[in-house]
């Protein structure tokens, strides 16, 4: 154990998963556990991208493929950033992952030097920070309150940034707290980027096409095409088609990272799963009809969940414009029994057997996020003993 790095031992183990593992291990044991704290679609993956998978396998697509991507995915890549964001990439500025997270580590891991800073609007993903870390740089969290609906402000990016900001991480709708960009949210963003020419910034977009009430999702490089060049426009099909085994995650880029990344993989992971990519090819330009069918299910599920939140005395949460997450504060029943968000989920879960994930962990100390991929009657029965859970605070 002595041998361990000064990195891997800088960082915390990925919270999600150790409540997720928490959650399994309780259940093992015989108990009736309800599980709302991992970020995966309760629906099958579709059948026809499973049909294109086992095709795959039958006509011997099983072997090393080009490292960062078969040809026909970077073109599908291609004609869904035209198509679903109106954005003009050629196959040479395409990267394909072993999922959305190594696009993301690549990235930063052929950009970052030591004491480069890397500027994490919070409440954040528990692995920007924790990658940022590994790599050695400087995670700058900048904590965006519910008033702003938990949305960087050109204000708070400006006084953010220093000579050594590399990166800004933008997530949006975002996870944990399913808070979107607006095209106005994110011009005003561009304003102030345009006077940093240096810093380049990762548009995390896996969420996109979980967006409600008819809000209209768009992103950085839409926007302000002048920043394209510097932006790193991130997806992947974990999300959208509930393939989050499946591991392919993808990106548009400037050509210059997206060669580096392709360099990095070749000494480290190779390429993705070949009968993954011809899977997500298949995703990407197959039917599209699971994403309305399953971002309908989301919908009903979000205005229900939110409502029963919001009715428990002491909870309160924001509507949220996408994802699949409630992003509730439990401040005004904390400091009796329980100190912190983190004595909440650990007491709602020994007392009550819902797994939740602590604010904490996204940098949020005072929330807990819900995630509401989970049926409808589980859902109702969680929100129920998070009542009885509240009431005997
Ligand atoms: N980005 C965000 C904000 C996420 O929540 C996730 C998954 O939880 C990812 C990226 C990575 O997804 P994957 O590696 O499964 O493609």
């Amino acid at each position: 154990e002595k041998s361990l790095s000064q990195s891997i031992l800088s960082v915390a183990p990925s919270a999600t998963m150790a409540m997720t593992q928490l959650a399994r291990d309780l259940r093992a044991q015989g108990r009736d556990i309800i599980g709302l704290s991992s970020g995966e679609s309760d629906f099958d993956t579709p059948a026809h991208i499973g049909d294109a998978a086992a095709k795959a396998i039958a006509d011997g697509k099983t072997r090393y493929t080009a490292v960062d991507g078969i040809p026909e995915l970077k073109e599908a890549i291609v004609e869904k950033f035209q198509r679903e964001n109106g954005l003009p990439y050629s196959t040479a500025e395409i990267n394909v992952s072993p999922g959305g997270k190594p696009v993301i580590f690549n990235a930063l891991a052929v950009t970052l030097n030591p004491s480069d800073e890397v500027i994490i609007p919070a409440p954040c993903w528990v692995s920007y920070p924790g990658m940022v870390s590994l790599l050695g740089a400087k995670p700058v969290i900048v904590p965006c309150g519910v008033d702003s609906g938990f949305r960087l402000t050109a204000e708070a990016l400006e006084a953010a940034i220093t000579p050594k900001t590399k990166w800004l991480m933008l997530n949006s709708p975002s996870n944990p707290t399913g808070s979107a960009y607006s095209r106005e949210d994110l011009a005003a963003l561009a304003v102030v980027l345009r006077r940093h020419p240096d810093i380049l910034v990762l548009c995390d977009d896996i969420y996109e096409h979980l967006v409600y009430d008819g809000f209209q999702f768009t992103t950085l490089a839409s926007v302000a095409p002048d920043l394209k060049g510097r932006v790193l426009t991130m997806n992947g099909v974990s999300k959208a088609y509930a393939m989050t085994g499946w591991r392919i995650g993808y990106a548009g880029g400037p050509d210059w990272l997206i060669k580096a990344m392709a360099k990095y993989m070749g000494q480290t992971t190779s390429n993705p799963a070949s009968i993954s990519q011809w899977a997500a090819l298949e995703a990407l330009s197959g039917s599209q009809d699971f994403i309305a069918k399953a971002r309908k299910a989301y919908a009903a599920r979000r205005k229900d969940v939110v409502k029963a939140i919001n009715s428990i005395d002491g909870l309160s949460c924001r509507e949220p414009e996408g994802a699949f997450y409630a992003f509730f504060d439990c401040r005004e029943v904390l400091g009796g029994r329980l100190a912190s968000d983190t004595d909440f989920t650990t007491a709602l879960l020994e007392d009550s057997g819902v797994a939740l994930v602590p604010g904490s962990a996204f940098h949020a100390p005072g929330f807990v996020r819900l995630s509401y991929a989970a049926d409808p009657k589980l859902l109702k029965e969680a929100c129920a003993r998070l009542n009885t859970f509240c009431k005997s605070l």
